[in-house]
This record gives structure tokens, C-alpha cells and sequence, in this order.
């Protein structure tokens, strides 16, 4: 009895590793590195230049990832235009003329004087310069009709939120006094100035215009000269020539239908983002090279070559339940493809069970796979025994919990749909993060090629384990989404 027993679990035991090994044996058939790798070299290329939306190498992107899609046999989506959901977003872009002086210093609008709200500004006036704290505190006698210099938050203060929470709060108080403006001086992080520039110096989804907000700009000065302190020093912004556009906008689509007859009628979504930042407007020293073109190599065409490497896997192996593909678009001007696609989706969201979103900002560890939201759907065990296969263990967000509402699992998590995202491994968010997240650097060349491709196949073995489990996944109890999950899915 006993040794039958333990023949049978023997047996289950072998059975389950046969399985696994059959499967990772099939994903590396359907994907040689030549031809996974391939659309993250292509897509992270310089030719196509970082991916911003405004730029028409966009579109190459688009229909390449179409045309990986449809050699893959996946199919349009009814209700898609082909492979595309097509639409169009309004855009405020800001003023490339505009002068900010400031005694006899001159800063230039997108390179060195940004506007947090990009909108015409024409003054001269004096200069009160203060410490940020103080000037909090100044009596409205003394800023009222003047433009108040501080230094952007405090020396060792990298958190690019607090930073913009501290200026509505003193844009507030100084509106109040009756100031004419606010510039923020940019006195800490001088490598993160090129992100900065390159989120505020291009353009941004027009918000509802706020007619009362106190004119803001931030500046890079590294130093003041002492004119600028002295009483009696003067301002003058000219800004003139920031618009308005439309910019057209596709998330690129396509399914492969599961094989069940009732499981097939769920889908599980698989999802990156494959836009990027563009190019900087003024080329810059990053490791010894000069350069200017955001390639976006980890952020995300990795992501995006890992959804393309599973249309290769599910063409040929399809799972139980269907497998919709989205690439999103406007990612970095703020999830605006995957907020789009949350209002208009195509295959209804009740039909959409999971989501495994994939993206990235770099890695410093390749034993590890970060899983965004770890601990919150009952599918995780899934996803570790997965990873375990291709020996990388999984952890979750290093920075405790603020990544999750920064990438597309998090609009389609608002609607109920269990939603991490799976990244490559980030021991720690720190500098060894950093120095690639948003960089010129981060290109396919300095990647470690042999873990991206562990990566992309446990992120395939995953899928494949959710997509043919026969119990729908969850968001666990009292999670904040378990409500919205009930309310969707009719529980
Ligand atoms: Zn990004």
C-alpha cells in the first residue's frame, strides 16, 4: 500500500515534470533566440527612434508588431480595424521659442525651462529669491506681483512625485498672495533632468484648462549668478506659440481562440506597451557615447517581444481558454492606450478573465522576476511555478507597491479584471535601476540576452498555466478590486 502510494505520486509527479519539460521544450521550438530576440532588436533599433507618439516611426512599430502577430497566426479582433484600434487623443503642446530671463541668465522653453502646464505666458517683474520652506511662509506684502525663485525640493530628495506635490502646494499658497509666478530651480538629480525634459518639453494629454493656476516653470540652473539674488533683480517670460493637437493613436490587437468549448469563450489578455520617449532634444554624454535616441530596449520592447514570442507559441499550441494580445500605445504620456482601451474595449471585459501585463523598467538581478501586484490574485502560484521552471524565483514590486498604478495592468485592474505585471527582476529600485529606467542607455546591446530569454519563456509557460487552469482567477479577499471583480465578472 504504502509503496503503491508512493508509486503514484511518483508517477502524478513525473507526469506533471514530463508535462513542463514538453511545453518548454515546444515554447523554445516556436521561439530559437534569433527569432525571439529579433523584434527587440528591431524595435529598440535606432531607426526607429525611441517610438514617441508623435513620431511616424511609430507607426513602423505598430505594423511590424501587426505583422509579427498576423505571421503568428493570431487574427484581427471583430470590431478592431484589422489589427488595430485606431483613435485620436488632444494634445497641449508647449511653446520651442519661449525665453524665461532672469537677470542676465536665459533659459530656453524644452530645454532648460519647462512648464508643468504648458500655456502662454508674457511678464516682467521682480524676483523674490527664497528658500522653498520659506517662501511658504513669506507675507503676501512681499510677493504680491513678484516672481518667487526657490530650489525644487531638497538635496538628496529623488522622488520625482514629492516634487511635484510640494509645487501644487506652494503654487497654491503663492496664488493666495497674490504672486505673479513661481520658477522652480532644479538643484538635485542632474541625470534625471533629461527625463524631466522629456516628459514636460513634449506634448501632454490636454487636461481641462485651469485658468487660475499661477504660472509655473521649472529651469536647470546647476548655479544662479548672484544678480539673480540681489533686490531689485528682474524677470521676463516670453512664451508664446504653445497649441493644441490631435494626435492619431493605435493600439495594435489580435486573438488566437482557446481550444475548450467553454473555457475558449474567456480570454486571457496579454499585454505591453510599445511606444517610448523619442528622441532628446539635445543630444547628451551617456557611457562614453553621445546620444540622443531613447531606445527603449527594457521599457518595453522587451515587453512587447515577449507577447510576440507567445502569438508564436499559442499559433501552434493554443491553450484552453482564448488569448487576446494587446500592444498599447501612449504608455509614457500616461497609460493613455490602455485607459482608452479600459472605455473602449473590443472583446467584452466580463469575457476578459486575467491579465498579465508585461513591462519594464530595467533589472538588477536575473535570478528574479518582479510580479506587480504579488500577493493580490489567487493565480500567483501559477506564475512561481512557472518562473521556478526556468530557475528564476519571483518577488514583487521593490518599491513597495507604486509601480502598480504606473503601467497598464492598472486601468483594466479599476475595472475588476485581476491584473499584475510581470517585469524583469528588481532586487531594489535604486541606482542600479536608475541608471537605465527612461536613459539613453537602456538599448538591446547591454541587455543579458540569455536572461531575457528565460524571461520570455516563463512569461509564455505562465500564460500558458492560466490560460488552461479551469478555475477563474481572483483577486484575493479584501483586496480593494474584489468588489469591482464580483460587480464584472456577476459573482
Ligand atoms: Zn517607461
Amino acid at each position: 500500500m504504502k509503496l503503491k502510494l508512493t508509486l503514484a505520486c511518483l508517477l502524478v509527479g513525473s507526469g506533471f515534470a514530463f508535462a513542463q519539460q514538453n511545453d518548454m521544450k515546444n515554447i523554445a521550438a516556436t521561439n530559437p533566440p534569433d527569432v525571439a530576440l529579433a523584434p527587440l532588436r528591431y524595435l529598440a533599433s535606432d531607426e526607429l527612434k525611441g517610438r514617441n507618439i508623435e513620431r511616424p516611426e511609430i507607426n513602423t512599430a505598430a505594423q511590424y508588431i501587426a505583422d509579427q502577430f498576423k505571421a503568428a497566426g493570431a487574427k484581427p479582433v471583430d470590431g478592431a480595424t484589422g489589427y488595430f484600434q485606431l483613435f485620436s487623443l488632444r494634445f497641449v503642446t508647449p511653446s520651442a521659442t519661449g525665453t524665461v530671463s532672469l537677470g542676465s541668465m536665459t533659459f530656453k522653453t524644452t530645454i532648460d525651462a519647462l512648464q508643468p502646464e504648458a500655456k502662454d505666458i508674457k511678464l516682467d517683474a521682480p524676483v523674490i529669491y527664497a528658500d522653498k520652506d520659506i517662501a511658504a511662509g513669506l507675507p503676501a506684502a512681499d510677493v504680491k506681483g513678484k516672481v518667487v525663485l526657490v530650489d525644487m525640493g531638497k538635496v538628496n530628495q529623488s522622488n520625482g512625485s514629492q516634487y511635484f506635490r510640494g509645487m501644487a502646494a506652494l503654487q497654491k499658497t503663492l496664488t493666495e498672495k497674490g504672486a505673479a509666478a513661481l520658477i522652480e530651480r532644479w538643484n538635485t538629480d542632474a541625470t534625471f533632468w533629461g527625463e524631466v525634459a522629456g516628459y514636460l518639453g513634449g506634448s501632454k494629454p490636454a487636461g481641462p484648462a485651469d485658468e487660475n493656476q499661477l504660472p509655473t516653470l521649472i529651469i536647470n540652473a546647476a548655479k544662479l549668478d548672484d544678480g539673480v539674488k540681489t533686490a531689485g533683480a528682474k524677470a521676463s517670460i516670453n512664451i508664446s506659440g504653445t497649441g493644441v493637437k490631435d494626435i492619431a493613436l493605435k493600439n495594435v490587437m489580435a486573438y488566437i481562440p482557446g481550444t475548450d468549448a467553454q473555457l475558449s469563450k474567456q480570454y486571457l489578455l496579454l499585454s505591453s506597451h510599445y511606444d517610448h520617449l523619442g528622441v532628446a532634444a539635445v543630444p547628451r554624454m551617456e557611457e562614453g557615447k553621445l546620444d540622443s535616441i531613447y531606445n527603449g530596449a527594457r521599457d518595453n520592447a522587451s515587453g512587447t517581444t515577449a507577447i510576440i514570442a507567445a502569438a508564436r507559441y499559442f499559433g501552434k499550441h493554443p491553450a484552453k481558454r482564448s488569448i487576446l494580445f494587446i500592444a498599447y500605445t501612449a504608455e509614457e504620456e500616461g497609460l493613455l492606450g490602455s485607459i482608452y482601451y479600459a472605455a473602449h474595449p473590443v472583446t467584452p471585459l466580463k469575457q476578459t478573465v486575467y491579465n498579465l501585463n508585461i513591462d519594464n523598467a530595467s533589472y538588477n538581478d536575473t535570478t528574479l522576476i518582479s510580479l506587480v501586484g504579488i500577493g493580490r490574485t489567487s493565480a500567483d502560484p501559477l506564475i512561481v511555478k512557472a518562473c521556478q521552471a526556468y530557475g528564476l524565483h519571483v518577488g514583487g514590486d521593490p518599491t513597495g507597491g507604486e509601480l502598480f498604478s504606473g503601467s497598464d495592468n492598472y486601468p483594466l485592474a479599476g475595472k475588476g479584471i485581476p491584473a499584475p505585471t510581470f517585469s524583469l527582476g528588481m532586487k531594489t529600485f535604486d541606482g542600479t535601476i536608475t541608471n537605465r529606467y527612461h536613459q539613453l542607455s537602456d538599448e538591446a546591446g547591454n541587455m543579458d540576452m540569455n536572461y531575457v530569454m528565460k524571461f520570455i519563456g516563463s512569461y509564455i509557460l505562465a500564460a500558458k498555466y492560466v490560460a488552461d487552469d479551469p478555475i477563474q482567477p481572483q483577486w484575493t479577499a479584501k483586496d480593494v478590486y474584489e468588489g469591482a471583480w464580483k460587480t464584472l465578472y456577476e459573482k
